[in-house]
Order: C-alpha cells, then structure tokens, then sequence
C-alpha cells in the first residue's frame, strides 16, 4: 500500500493558499541562522486510511498536533537542510536537491516512514520557493535555507509504525556563514568519551534523534574554550565529522604525496552534499590524490607533529567549508596550521562552489 500512496502525491494536485499579510523581509546583512521563515509553508499529510492528501501551500502557521504524536515521544522525524540561491542573472536556482531528495528517501526508509515520490516531493518544493521567491536575497552572500521535515503523528504511544505522518516543509533567508575574505578558523574539542554514532547506528541517517544528544556535547566544548566537537569513534579514535559537518584533511602523507583525505561512507558518516561536491570538484582537478579513508587520532598527531597537515576543515550547507585551527584533545592543545598554509584549498573550494551556486559557473545545477 506504501508503494501506491507514492503515486498519490502529486505535485499537480497542489492546493496554494496564499498570504494575504505577507511579512517585510529582513536585511540580509545580519540574518541569525534558522530564526527567520517566509510567509509560506508547504504541508503534505499522509495517513494509512488515505494516503496522501493533496500537497498544500499555506501561509507560515504554527502545526495543531495530537499530543501522544509519535514525533513528540519517539522522535520519529527525518529533515533535509538545502539551500536556494539567487544567481548573478537574477534567476533563482536550488544546489542540487536531488540529492538531499535520496538522502530524505533514504531516511525516511530507516524511519520506517511511508515512502514519497522524490520528483513531485522536489516540484512541490520548487512551487513554495516560486511562491517566497522576494524571500530569496538579492545578494551573492545571502541565501534562502530550506527545511523539509518529515514527521510521524501517530495519535498513540505504542511504539510502532506511524499510521499517520506529515511531511512539511519551511523555508527562510540565512546570511553568509563567513564575509567575503574573512575566515574564521573554529577551535574543536576531541573527547573520545563522547560518540555520535556507530556501526549498525543511523548516524548515515539525517534523523533529528540524532542531533539532540549532541547539544550537551557541543555546550561542554564551549565550556571548555572550543568552538566545536570533532566527533571521535572506536578503540582507534577514528576521526569522523566536526560539528555538522563532513571533514576534510589536506595533507602531505608519509610517501611525501599531496593527499585530500576524508573518511570513508561506512555508516557512522553522514553522506554529505557538500563532501560530495568537494570530492567531484578535486577529482576533476587531478591536481592530488583524493582518498576516502579512515584515519585516527594517532595518524592526524603523527602527522601534524611531522609538518605534514596542510589544512583540516569542515564540509557543509550552511558554511561551504569551515577552517580548523586547534585541536583540545586529552588536556593539550594542538595547533593546527590551517590559516598559515592559506588556506589554499578551502579558499579553493569555497570560491569554486559559491561561484557555481549563484551560477558564476554554470554546472551541476537544477534549474527553478
Ligand atoms: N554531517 C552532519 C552530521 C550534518 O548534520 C551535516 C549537515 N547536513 C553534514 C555533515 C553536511 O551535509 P551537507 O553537505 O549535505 O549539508
């Protein structure tokens, strides 16, 4: 019965109720990430009995839920961060959302989530952002976030398969992670007693339950002095993800090669847009040798202790590349040469994948 509910939601069925007090939009050079929303949201509700509704737009409103919701209790719920930009030719294009379209699917599917069409999920999608199009800035920094979600509103507190389950989406403008030229290096926190996610665990998963143990982490490395939490796991300490982000190591290795490492898609990894994107970017280039490997604790000391780290940066949406600069790790800290050495490469990368989102660089793209 899944299967033929996927066919039900159909992006032509949209019903669009428009704003009739649309909102002025902020000034985009000082946006707090994720506390502005447009004037519209989409809706889809899903329930055993029904299938799926027709797809709605609404004006931006607070969700009515059934207290024993199974989202609530349970923490079914899978969401998708993606972004729309405003090109130099004022057309309004998404960076690759058929990927986070496969990401949600497959979410969904270890949520145990009735499955959607990916195609008319993403029409939808492409329907809120035309409708909240003033809400894309007009700006080459300044980007509109979107937020699809997907929850289970099962009315019961069994644990067990939601009978009943909506996906929605809400969309909002966020401002440059870093201005123009201004780097900021973040300093991590590397504690072994914390693990994020592990073998047979759904860290691949972009699943809120994921996300709420990692606060109290995220609150004792600012506690600390650090910034941020490079997330360690297993006896050999494999490095794995800083913050939330996919991490990237730009080294010299022991045969005196120019290596990109970034650890390896083997489930504890979120399968990240963006390290996808850098890893297509630096294998076009074939400039050095782009490994997706496991590395430890021991491998990156070893190394910066050589001089042979070049650059350690995180991968994501919300930054495109982020610099490291220290590392606390068993009372010491480490410095990290990130900032000395350029950074060359994620200056590199951030200017290529800034240039390609507001279509300086025409490629990869999916056009509005
Ligand atoms: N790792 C984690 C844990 C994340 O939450 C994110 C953000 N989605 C990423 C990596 C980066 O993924 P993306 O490039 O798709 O934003």
């Amino acid at each position: 019965s899944w299967l033929l509910c996927c066919f039900n939601c159909r992006a032509s069925d949209l019903v669009i109720e428009h704003n009739k007090a649309c909102r002025p939009k902020p000034d985009t050079s000082n946006l707090v990430f994720g506390k502005q929303f447009s004037d519209h949201m989409l809706i889809i509700n899903w329930s055993e009995a029904d299938g799926w509704e027709a797809p709605q737009i609404k004006p931006f409103q607070n969700l009515s839920l059934h207290p024993a919701s199974s989202a609530l209790h349970y923490s079914v719920e899978l969401f998708e961060g993606m972004k729309a930009f405003r090109g130099v030719d004022n057309h309004i294009r998404l960076f690759r959302p058929m990927l986070n379209m496969d990401r949600m699917h497959r979410s969904t599917e270890r949520s145990c989530l009735p499955l959607f069409d990916k195609g008319e999920l993403l029409e939808c999608i492409k329907k809120l952002v035309e409708v909240d199009q003033e809400w894309v800035p007009y700006s080459q920094d300044a980007s509109l976030y979107i937020r699809p979600t997907y929850i289970g509103t099962e009315p019961s507190l069994g644990v067990s398969r939601a009978g009943n389950a909506m996906i929605f989406v809400i969309v909002g403008p966020v401002g440059p992670y870093f201005t123009t030229g201004s780097f900021n290096p973040v300093s991590l926190l590397a504690d072994p007693s914390f693990v994020r996610s592990w073998k047979g665990g759904v860290g691949a998963y972009k699943m809120g339950g994921n996300y709420s143990p990692t606060i109290m982490v995220q609150h004792e490395a600012l506690r600390r002095g650090c910034q941020q939490v490079l997330w360690l796991y297993g006896e050999d300490e494999e490095i794995t993800e800083v913050g939330t982000m996919n991490l990237f190591i730009y080294m010299t290795n022991t045969d005196g090669e120019r290596e990109l490492v970034t650890p390896p898609l083997d489930g504890i990894i979120l399968p990240g847009v963006t390290r996808q994107s850098l890893l297509e970017l630096a294998r076009g280039w074939g400039e050095f040798q782009v490994t997706e490997r496991k590395m430890t604790m021991k491998e990156l000391l070893q190394a910066l202790d050589e001089g042979r780290i070049l650059e350690v940066f995180g991968a994501g949406t919300a930054c495109v590349v982020s610099p490291v600069g220290s590392l606390l790790y068993r009372g010491k800290t480490y410095e990290i040469p990130t900032m000395q050495n350029g950074p060359y490469l994620a200056k590199r990368f951030h200017k290529e994948l800034s240039d390609i989102q507001v279509c300086l660089l025409l490629m990869l793209h999916a056009r509005l």
